[in-house]
């Protein structure tokens, strides 16, 4: 199977490549080509996956696939953003048909879940590794970003966190675990479900926003240092899955504030617009507040602060 045949194939064919809104040309010519109506910015973000790094080698590639997506689709849900198209930028070992069929397919089923067309890509040959680019429509000037949080406003975060790290220890075969907490937190970690919708209603109405994918702690940092201000979490307030606390044990608390791989979403907002968020999103949880200062704090019951744990990965920090 040429590189020609492999595209046709396993990703032209694919329902995510199949003819979408908002699609002008998508795969077999030199560029796609997107339509965006009048007064709509185009939102773009890319993420690059490494075999044994971002996933474990030789993993499911129907989970990976689906993985994938929603890793990159994220982000654009972070910036209130609609989804419209992705590209794949795709390096593999060899072109092994059962592997492109269930890959594609967890492509596919995510894409279907988020409503996005997949629309160009490259193919190479080389070490196993995925870079995704994703492409989403906002009214102009409406963006979450991170530099608009202000003293007084609330800390909310989408829903629970630590279960994509309290997955990693099933994920790489550390821990046994079967059962309805083990399932709940292997389908968080697999198939990390975007927050879309809460992130286009947070549009005009939260100030700072990001989504979660290196751990709270770490993230809140960054909106603290863009918007130069204070975050203080209170620890009390960080929910926590009952399959996360199940399987984790004392490790949950830790797993929430420095474990990565959430994809909820963290955003501040102003405290009149909380019987809104309440009503609508009964999921979210406030769990602190913007001060002047800078940085993040964690805080216990009684206000005092603590010592937070070690934060979120980066590439590169230990090398010498
Ligand atoms: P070019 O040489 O013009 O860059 P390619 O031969 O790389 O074109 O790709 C041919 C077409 O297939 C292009 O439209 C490209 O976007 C698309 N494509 C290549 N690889 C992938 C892939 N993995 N997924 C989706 N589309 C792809
Ligand atoms: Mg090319």
């Amino acid at each position: 199977m040429g590189e020609f045949e492999l595209i046709r194939r396993y990703f032209a064919a694919a329902p995510c490549a199949q003819a979408a809104e908002g699609v002008a040309l998508g795969i077999g010519d030199d560029c796609a080509l997107l339509q965006l109506p009048p007064g709509q910015q185009l939102a773009l973000s890319t993420d690059t996956l490494v075999d044994g790094v971002h996933f474990p080698y030789s993993c499911d590639p129907f989970l990976l696939g689906q993985r994938a997506l929603a890793v990159s689709v994220s982000d654009l849900a972070a910036m209130g953003a609609e989804p419209l198209a992705f590209t794949l930028a795709l390096t593999l070992p060899t072109a092994e048909p059962a592997w492109l069929e269930g890959f594609a397919r967890g492509l596919s089923q995510m894409a279907g879940q988020c409503r996005i067309a997949l629309v160009g890509g490259d193919t190479t040959r080389g070490p196993l590794s995925l870079t995704l680019t994703v492409f989403g429509r906002l009214p102009s000037g409406q963006a979450l970003t991170r530099s608009g949080a202000r003293a007084g406003d609330l800390l909310c975060v989408g829903g629970s966190l630590g279960d994509g790290a309290g997955a990693l220890p099933l994920v790489l075969g550390a821990q046994q675990g079967q059962g309805e907490s083990a399932d709940y937190l292997l389908q968080r970690y697999w198939a990390p479900q975007p927050q879309l919708a809460l992130g286009q209603w947070l549009r005009g109405r939260a100030t700072a926003a990001l989504d979660i994918s290196d751990g709270l702690l770490a993230d809140c940092g960054h909106i603290a240092a863009a918007s130069g201000v204070e975050l203080q979490i209170e620890r009390d307030c960080v929910p926590l899955s009952p399959a996360l606390r199940d399987l984790a044990g004392e490790r949950a608390l830790d797993c929430a504030l420095a474990g990565g791989d959430d994809y909820r979403l963290a955003f501040t907002l102003p405290g009149e617009l909380l019987p809104a968020l309440r009503a609508q999103w009964p999921e979210a949880v406030v769990i602190g507040r913007v001060v002047a200062g800078q940085g993040v704090q964690l805080l216990d019951g009684a206000g005092r602060r603590l010592q937070p744990p070690r934060v979120g990965y980066q590439h590169f920090a230990q090398q010498t």
